[in-house]
């Protein structure tokens, strides 16, 4: 069997690469261990800026009015007091962003890329790239218990944190700085939850931070999530820090006193700020989580995913477009400088903020000053969302 690409993973990255090539009649096959509708460990928060790449795919008509929309954010004030404010009007991008619950949303979005012309193959796990002269050209897998194996002149990585085939081509780097780990529970009974994205990084929990995600009036998703580097030098429990979250803060404890879990208690990985990863080699790109693409203060990586797959599939296009044809292979254009050309600037100064800044005694006192102004408060949040005029 060959393809044009062969995109490992099916979730936003995955299905984002896989839309915009297959859009342009190019051959592509997704490939996805899971059979869909599948979960994925997240916070369900789709950033405006994830929205307008929604948007601009097509979906608005497949979330207007089925899914929760957010349209500000709160943060823990000074003592036991919250600061609100709605997300600033720009020209460029929406003024809300949405909770959808991943299993939602990426089978919205493996769907679209199939009706798109994608193929996809669920229920078939990549064990390992097919390599020649260090050149991928393909990759092994198991479907229906039985070894396939698909050639192609391009193979996108978009297996998520701890992409095998990533792993496979020694793509990946295990810096704490460059890691996190965030859990999380849904609850029914919430009070006081409306449309609000809510920030909490409550002292109790600092250097972590907590968050209440409104899925619905009365669900939330509740997490809690620190730097790996954090979590190894103060020898952080991270399930312990839940516990505080949800038992004694003067933000989050209250709103849960009367709501009971429906969800068991769910972490994992996140690769942020870009980490070093190579993000290419030799007939591969990694795109989202693969190639370390969440934001390092947000925890947001559904915006990035999308946008990774979208550039991913113009660099393979380029080489097309400009006579080299797709047989060009698009590692040797460097992909990774395209991603350090868009956002190394941004996230550096997201990794080094939270490294050095989120300290009890440094976060609360610029939270007080950001927050007692609207002017600084829409700025905050046009930075944490990456919403530049
Ligand atoms: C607790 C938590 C909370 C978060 N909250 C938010 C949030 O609120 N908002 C936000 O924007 N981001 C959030 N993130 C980050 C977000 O979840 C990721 O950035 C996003 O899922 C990245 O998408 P992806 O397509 O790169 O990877 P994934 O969504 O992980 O998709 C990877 C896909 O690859 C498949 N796969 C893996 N290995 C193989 C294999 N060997 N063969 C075949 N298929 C394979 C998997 O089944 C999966 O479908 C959170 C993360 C965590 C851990």
């Amino acid at each position: 069997m060959e393809y044009d690409v062969v995109v490992v993973g099916g979730g936003p990255a995955g299905s984002s690469t896989a839309f915009h090539l297959a859009k342009r009649d190019v051959r592509v096959l997704v490939l996805d261990k899971a059979s869909f509708p599948r979960n994925k460990i997240c916070g369900d928060g789709v950033a405006p800026r994830a929205v307008r790449n929604l948007y601009k795919m097509g979906l608005q008509e497949r979330l207007d009015g089925r899914f929760n929309k957010f349209h500000g954010f709160r943060f823990a004030g000074a003592g036991k007091s919250v600061v609100e404010n709605a997300i600033p009007p720009t020209p460029r991008f929406p003024d809300h962003g949405y909770i959808i619950k991943r299993i939602d949303l990426d089978s919205i979005l493996l769907d679209y890329a199939r009706e798109n012309g994608a193929e996809v193959w669920e229920e078939c796990e990549v064990r390992a790239p097919l390599v020649e002269g260090g050149r991928v050209f393909g990759v092994r897998a198991v479907r229906d218990g039985k070894e396939v194996e698909v050639k192609a002149r391009v193979v996108v990585g978009a297996d998520g944190a701890h992409s095998t085939v990533g792993r496979a081509m020694g793509l990946l780097v295990n810096d704490p700085l460059y890691l996190g780990i965030s859990i999380r529970q849904y609850f029914e009974g919430v009070d006081d939850i409306g449309d609000y994205l809510e920030v909490y990084p409550e002292k109790e929990i600092s250097p972590g931070s907590g968050w209440v995600f409104p899925v619905s009036e009365t669900v939330a998703n509740v997490g809690v999530g620190a730097m790996l580097y954090h979590i190894q030098r103060d020898r952080i429990n991270l399930h312990r820090f839940f516990e505080t979250l949800i038992n004694d803060t003067a933000h989050v404890a209250p709103k849960l006193r009367n709501a009971r879990p429906i969800s068991p208690l769910r972490g994992a990985l996140l690769r942020i700020g870009l980490g070093g990863s190579r993000v290419e080699c030799p007939g591969m790109i990694l795109v989202g989580d693969a190639a370390a693409m969440t934001n390092p203060v947000s925890g947001e990586g559904i915006t990035y995913a999308l946008e990774t797959g979208e550039m991913a599939a113009d660099h393979i296009l380029s080489s097309r477009m400009d006579g080299r044809g797709l047989h060009h292979d698009p590692a040797e254009d460097s992909f990774r400088q395209k991603l350090v050309d868009r956002y190394e600037h941004y996230f550096n100064i997201g990794i080094h903020s939270i490294k050095w800044g989120n300290k009890t005694s440094f976060m609360r006192p610029m939270l007080a000053v950001v927050a007692s102004h609207r002017w600084s408060r829409e700025n905050l949040i046009r930075a944490l969302m990456y919403m530049r005029h």
